[in-house]
């Protein structure tokens, strides 16, 4: 500790936490005291962060606005890189022909702003993310999306820095993308991605979106912290609706809960543990396996101690 305090200290470029809980940096409020979060001030910066981690191997996360992992309880000797004070620019390439729009977006921007970039600029083509919460480059990685699609559908390009250091760009037909899952390298940073909008009727444009924000709040538990849904949708069946028909809504283990309203979600119902949600889990994929033979695969990432880059 006292020598990455020595290494990392004295940048002016770096904002440092140290001993910074994952309960704070993450919407399900679990997680014990990591050993730094590190947010670099530019992309320069992040760079340089990054080849350091390497050549004194330190262990090493990204996290983006900490919306979709389950953090474990004890503390971890590991830092936790966050783009959210650089990389937060939006950034028109061109426009095309037909109206389409070239927007370059870092990482760093929450998505609830590049929605509202859309509907200032009367821009269509991302309006299937309203109401995800975190940031761009989390979104890229879990190719997050809803029923009404992904973000998958309107990337040409996301450029990654690399473990090496260097600068990639790779483009959509080269990933491997699938349900909420971008197929990206696991140990390399996203630094941002061009998406491909096109002009529209901001009337239409709000409407959709708050039609979307509408249905949200009917159907979701938001009142309590959670990562949102746990589980992937198997194929041609709905996690949520297995698990409710295995009867498993409200099923609790301390204050981790099955959600009431939506089968999908466990929600922290107040001082809930990573271990008591991690119990819940396998509880509910046992259930769910015993009951219809389906093996539910995580959504969440669960962040395991052993497994931060170096
Ligand atoms: C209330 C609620 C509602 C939700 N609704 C939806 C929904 O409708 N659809 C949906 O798809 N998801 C939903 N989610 C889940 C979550 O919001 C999305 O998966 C979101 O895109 C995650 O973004 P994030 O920035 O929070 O990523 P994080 O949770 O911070 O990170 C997710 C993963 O990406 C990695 N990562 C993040 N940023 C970077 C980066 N710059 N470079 C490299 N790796 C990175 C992390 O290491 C981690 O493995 C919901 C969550 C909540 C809490």
């Amino acid at each position: 500790m006292q020598a990455l305090r020595r290494i990392l200290g004295g940048t002016p470029e770096l904002e440092l936490l140290w001993g910074e809980p994952m309960a704070n940096l993450t919407s399900f409020r679990i997680g014990g005291p990591v050993a730094c979060v590190v947010r670099p001030f530019s992309e320069a910066a992040l760079a340089a962060l990054v080849s350091l981690m390497r050549k004194e191997h330190i262990p090493h996360i990204f996290l983006g606005g900490g919306t979709n992992v389950l953090a474990p309880d004890e503390s971890w000797e590991v830092l936790v890189i966050q783009m959210n004070r650089c990389l937060g620019k939006i950034i028109e390439l061109s426009t095309g022909s037909g109206g389409k729009r070239l927007v370059h977006v870092g990482a760093g921007v929450r998505l609830s702003s590049l929605l509202r970039f859309c509907l200032r600029e009367e821009l269509e083509g991302v309006e299937a993310l309203v109401g995800i919460p975190g940031s761009v480059g989390g979104a890229i990685v879990m190719n997050a999306g809803s029923r009404d699609g992904c973000i998958a559908d309107s990337l040409l390009w996301v450029d990654l820095l690399e473990k090496s250091g260097e600068r990639r760009r790779v483009y959509r037909a080269e990933l491997p993308a699938k349900y909420r899952q971008m197929g990206l390298p696991r140990d390399a940073a996203v630094l941002g991605g061009c998406i491909e909008l096109r002009k529209g009727s901001g009337r239409r444009l709000r409407e959709r979106m708050g039609q979307a924000m509408r249905e949200r709040r009917a159907s979701q538990p938001m009142g309590f912290p959670s990562a949102g849904c746990i589980f992937r949708n198997p194929p041609q069946a709905s996690a949520g609706a297995l698990i409710e028909q295995a009867g498993l809504k409200g099923v609790r283990f301390g204050d981790a809960q099955v959600s009431e309203k939506h089968a999908n979600w466990i929600v922290n119902r107040g001082k809930a543990s990573a271990a008591q949600v991690l119990k819940l889990m396998e509880h509910v994929e046992q259930t769910v396996l015993n009951r219809f033979g389906i093996a539910l695969e995580r959504e969440v990432h669960v962040l395991e101690r052993g497994q931060s880059l170096h």
